[in-house]
């Protein structure tokens, strides 16, 4: 089966692809490389660099290319930028996969993954978060995941694309060939790795008065493969499934301080920390209940333990200290 994979050459998308190409897949890359590498791109895939605002380029990619099933990781996904830019979220991200979707039915693609996101749901009711908690998201880049599964519930009922929203909390880790690496980097662990590296001199924590044990936000972080395997495990699914909505976490919440203390036990670097205020849009506490695609789909996390997951970021970045160098 051939699938084309917007954001292959992003973090996430990166090590789909890898694992796509693995389980034998044909796999289109099509990524604009804003934010992704070209150096991250699996040698084995078609590489399209143009961007998905060019409605008219991505119907001529997909009528070229001709993909059974798309996984569509590109868009922009930082909650922070997304409180002071949020055209770039209500509107970038939701009219980009419109022109992706619209090209997909267009060319009779039966199957799509979103990578969507935990931000859907806010302040959460009950935590451990389940798919039937209420959608309400806190952010504009929330929202407009929101908007996109939306999208593809409207584009189900009338035309009948079949479609899997995964919803991610933080994704963090390493393979051997991949790793984090944005420019800028705002995100938590990488960061922290940094200090670590003597690339920065402390950590920002964005906040102390939260109502959590310590005060700082907490989240459930998730191995960039674990993630990857349950796309492919969704879009098998989607082989005898309509509409898929699957959480996807370990389950277990880690507080800002908790996470800086491993990366302190993993590289033995005492990594300062200073408290700064609050980051505008980030909710107290966000932890996965995963139980609904572990049952159904049978998905079985391989790195279950923070330690684990820090650890692989940890050699990543000790191997590429200035990330992908494109
Ligand atoms: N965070 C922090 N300092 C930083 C970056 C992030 O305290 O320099 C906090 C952030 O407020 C959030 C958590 O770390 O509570 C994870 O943030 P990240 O940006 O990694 O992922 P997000 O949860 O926004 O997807």
């Amino acid at each position: 089966m051939k699938v084309l994979v917007t954001g292959g050459a992003g973090y996430i998308g990166s090590v789909a692809v890898d694992t796509l190409i693995a389980s034998g897949y044909d796999v289109v890359v099509f990524d604009n490389l804003y934010m992704g590498h070209r150096s991250a791109i699996n040698p084995a895939a078609t590489f399209v660099h143009a961007d998905l605002k060019d409605a008219d380029v991505v119907l001529a990619t997909m009528e070229e290319h001709r993909p059974e099933a798309i996984m569509h990781f590109a868009s922009y996904s930082l909650v922070g930028e997304s409180m002071t830019a949020p055209e770039k979220y209500l509107g970038e991200n939701v009219s980009n996969a419109l022109n992706l979707i619209d090209a997909a039915v267009k060319c009779g693609v039966q199957r799509f993954i979103l990578s969507s996101t935990a931000a859907l749901f806010g302040d959460p009711e009950k935590v451990p978060i389940s798919e039937s908690e209420r959608l309400a998201p806190g952010n504009p880049y929330g929202e407009s995941k929101f908007f996109i599964e939306r999208m593809l519930h409207w584009y189900n009922k009338t035309h009948g694309l079949k479609f899997a929203a995964l919803r991610y909390f933080n994704a963090a880790g390493g393979t051997d060939e991949k790793g984090e690496d944005h420019q800028p980097e705002s995100h938590l662990i990488p960061l922290i790795i940094q200090v670590a590296l003597g690339q920065r001199d402390e950590i920002k924590i964005f906040g102390d008065d939260y109502d959590t044990p310590d005060g700082t936000c907490i989240r459930d972080y998730i191995h960039v493969t674990d993630l990857a395997s349950a796309h492919v495990l969704a879009l098998e699914a989607l082989a005898d499934n309509d509409v898929l909505h699957y959480n996807l976490g370990n389950g277990s919440g880690f507080s800002v301080k908790q996470v800086i203390d491993t990366v302190r036990e993993v590289t033995g670097h005492p990594v300062p920390a200073t408290t700064v205020a609050r980051r505008a849009g980030d909710p107290a506490i966000l932890i996965a209940d995963s139980q609904k695609i572990k049952s159904e789909l049978g998905w079985d996390p391989k790195f279950p333990d923070v330690l684990d997951v820090v650890s692989t970021a940890w050699e990543w970045h000790k191997r590429h200290p200035e990330g992908y160098g494109d």
